[in-house]
């Protein structure tokens, strides 16, 4: 089974090589916003130390939820868990995507410190986690993706140990990569040009190689979304491992200056560089996009199928469609609103039909995008309802 989708995967990464430059990605990346970085890791410093049990933790956890909420998100879910005398809790918001909602993009990196306030370490980590979930919120995607912020990582991987133990693995979680942002600061008055991109060169080694496949897909997304160069290394000592451990595909972001001040008092925004962490956001957000398979609806690129052939009918239509597949393919329909919002979606088989209610809509205009497995768009049309 595993095998099987080694093998799946590998064509996908490479099928998908040539669209990670797409216009409709830069216009989302060139909103990552300075401001609203500096101002999350400010607000990140102010909370103080993140220990188990202190109420700076408890407050900075209720305060990403809320900005979460903010965003537009409400599949957000505190997973407590139990750590000595404390209830911790990892933060998780799904967001569920057209196409593919069971298969799941994770992008994580965890919000306690050590014995500083842990601006960098992991405050970079969580401000750009927030500015991805930020720019994303509206956007749709094939992939589902969950933005998680662990707890009790300087513990010892504690929360993200509790996550696949008792959540992904017994639930058999579909994950399509983990993506760890931890520790992307920098060092002040260095020169930060360059991001380090981490594969997984550990035992067990079954994924080893379709991790390094995607972490050069990281890295490419880094050189066309920012202005940082990348180096491969080992990933280790974060909150992949113990997806790592249970035969997930794991990639992600450190820092390559390695601050001296992590773990300590002096782990503060005086002694990381805020520009850094901005430009590894505009990766972060690139990569998070394609590897997410985000789509305007509107431009979606249509492509040929040689043996497509579909009916819908009536347009105009008052209370219900039908979509009538008479290919011997399967196909996905999508529907969304004018705003690019999807009210519904179906699989369709080869030679069958499909009749959609659409009584509960209001009159107006709306989109039918037709996709193939691969979710390449093979048909869009204008659909009217009447009133
Ligand atoms: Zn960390």
């Amino acid at each position: 089974m595993k095998r099987q989708f080694t093998i799946l995967f590998l064509c996908a990464a490479l099928f998908a090589k040539a669209q990670i430059n797409q216009a409709f990605y830069h216009g989302i990346v060139a909103n990552v916003s300075y401001d609203t970085v500096l101002y999350n890791l400010q607000k990140l410093q102010a909370f103080g130390i993140k220990q188990p049990g202190t109420a700076a933790l408890t407050n900075t956890k209720n305060w990403l939820i809320g900005k979460y909420q903010q965003y537009g998100y409400s599949n957000i879910v505190s997973d407590n868990f139990t750590y000595g005398a404390n209830t911790l809790t990892n933060i998780v918001v799904t967001k569920t995507g057209d196409l593919y909602p069971n298969t799941f993009l994770i992008v994580d990196g965890h919000y306690d410190t050590k014995t500083g306030t842990g601006t960098n370490d992991n405050g970079s980590g969580v401000a750009i986690i927030l500015e991805i979930a930020r720019l994303l919120a509206n956007v749709n995607t094939q992939f589902s993706i969950k933005f998680i912020n662990f707890s009790a990582e300087e513990s010892g991987l504690i929360g993200s140990d509790d996550y696949v133990t008792n959540i992904s693995t017994p639930q058999n979680l579909d994950i399509r990569l983990v993506f760890n942002i931890d520790e992307v600061g920098g060092v002040a008055g260095q020169t930060n040009n360059t991001v380090s991109c981490e594969s997984d060169q550990s035992a067990p080694t079954a994924n080893n190689a379709v991790s390094a496949l995607f972490t050069d897909t990281l890295a490419q997304a880094t050189a066309v979304y920012s202005g940082l160069s990348t180096i491969i290394t080992n990933a280790y000592g974060s909150d992949y491992v113990p997806f790592q451990q249970a035969g997930e595909i794991i990639t992600g972001f450190y820092e390559t200056n390695e601050s001296t001040y992590v773990h300590g008092s002096g782990d503060n925004l005086a002694h990381l560089d805020t520009s850094y962490v901005v430009e590894i956001a505009k990766a972060s957000t690139g990569a998070a996009l394609f590897l997410a398979r985000a789509y305007d609806v509107y431009t979606a690129t249509r492509i040929e199928a040689q043996k497509h052939s579909l009916n819908v009918y009536p347009n105009p239509f008052r209370d219900q469609i039908t979509i009538e597949n008479t290919s011997d393919e399967i196909y996905t329909y999508i529907i969304y609103g004018i705003d690019g919002k999807k009210i519904c979606s179906q699989q369709i088989s080869p030679a069958t039909q499909s009749l959609s209610n659409m009584a509960d809509l209001s009159a107006g205009f709306y989109i039918l995008n037709v996709m193939d497995e691969r979710g390449g768009v093979l048909e869009r049309m204008k659909l009217i309802k009447n009133k």
